[in-house]
């Protein structure tokens, strides 16, 4: 509808401003190298290298490159891979909704079933309803930190919580979303990398896509120990094989000129600048402590369901949001919509002038 209408998009979650020209450069410049065919299937193995260096750096986990790092088509592949390398026919897996899209499909086509249990209405997690959805067939609890739609990040308790109750589950195996890692304001994103209870059961899924916005370019990696990767392996590799080289390549040589830990000032600042320009609007805004994702409550303009409200906002109001009941198994409508503020300066503001006038 957004193309149709020739609304500003800020939906789904793609920056609209050009990769950084330092990358643009690298590709370039490989491109003439002999880089082109099939790398080792887990990935080319200096980036493997580079990113046993950066998970040290970020969160002090010692990993092997060659038995517990593999490169995938994006944190999607990764997201598929491991729960077709490890959930079963008649499994259970929790799922934590408002949610992602790509987790419950995976689990329908390995003929387990999805559990979804809503967060509570500030999105932290509800421990009483995780605790009562365990039983002996469940398998993996999804989790995603920092959270996609709301922005939400998980605290110190909720880690605690999440290994008190794992105690008593110690079959069941975390897979965890990590891919807005970087992207984390004011509290420090804690990482399952760095919970020592809990990493040997993890698998762990991150995104150059999203750290590098670089989404078309599908690439990201998933972290597990390596009893668990060896199987995620097995999928892998009559799934995709090799991820492209070029990519492995580029980024490899360009983790050399970056520092993921920086970007997150980049995208606080695009985040302050969006919630001011939407600060005299009827819009209510819940705190973003996380991902390039602001949800807004619209409860003061109108009483619409949240589908019928968005899709008014492109047709008379010209910008494109998600409804947040797009995320919930019940599609539970709170009167809440998430715009993306991956965008440019003067996207952004032109946006924000629309929706003031609401
Ligand atoms: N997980 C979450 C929470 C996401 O928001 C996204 C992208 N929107 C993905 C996974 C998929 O990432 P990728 O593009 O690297 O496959």
């Amino acid at each position: 509808m957004a193309n149709q209408y020739h609304a500003i998009n800020l939906s789904q979650g793609f920056p609209d401003f050009p990769a950084d020209e330092k990358l643009t450069d690298i590709v370039a410049k490989i491109a003439k190298q002999n880089i082109h065919q099939y790398l080792p299937f887990s990935g080319y193995p200096p980036l493997l290298e580079k990113i046993a260096a950066l998970t040290l750096g970020s969160y002090r986990r010692l990993v092997d490159p060659n038995s517990e790092i593999l490169i995938t088509a994006g944190a999607t592949q990764g997201i598929f891979t491991t729960i077709q390398a490890l959930v079963h026919p008649n499994d259970e897996v929790i799922i934590l909704d408002p949610s992602y899209d790509c987790y419950v499909t995976p689990i329908i086509l390995v003929h387990a079933k999805p559990v979804r249990i809503p967060l509570n209405s500030d999105f932290t997690p509800d421990w009483n309803a995780i605790a009562a959805a365990m039983n002996s067939k469940t398998k993996m609890i999804i989790i995603n930190n920092p959270h996609n739609p709301s922005g939400k990040i998980w605290s110190e308790n909720d880690f605690l919580q999440l290994e008190k109750l794992l105690e008593f589950f110690p079959n069941v195996l975390i897979l965890s979303d990590e891919v807005y890692e970087y992207i984390a304001f004011g509290n420090r994103h804690i990482s399952i990398h760095s919970r020592e209870n809990l990493k040997k059961r993890s698998i762990v899924i991150s995104s150059f896509g999203k750290t590098f916005h670089i989404t078309g370019w599908k690439i990201g990696y998933a972290i597990a120990p390596a009893v668990l990767m060896q199987e995620l392996k097995k999928v892998h590799q009559f799934l995709v094989f090799s991820v492209n080289s070029i990519a492995q390549v580029a980024i490899a040589e360009y983790l050399d000129a970056v520092a993921p830990s920086a970007l997150y000032s980049f995208y606080e600042q695009k985040r302050n600048d969006f919630r001011s320009l939407l600060a005299t609007s009827r819009f209510v805004l819940l705190p973003c402590e996380g991902t390039y994702f602001q949800v807004a409550s619209y409860a003061a303009i109108t009483n619409e369901n949240d589908l019928d409200f968005t899709k008014r906002l492109i047709v008379d109001y010209g910008v494109a949001a998600i409804p947040l009941s797009a995320f919930y198994e019940n599609k539970n409508d709170r009167k809440l919509i998430r715009f993306c503020f991956a965008k440019k300066g003067e996207t952004l503001e032109n946006a924000a002038e629309k929706l003031s006038l609401i």
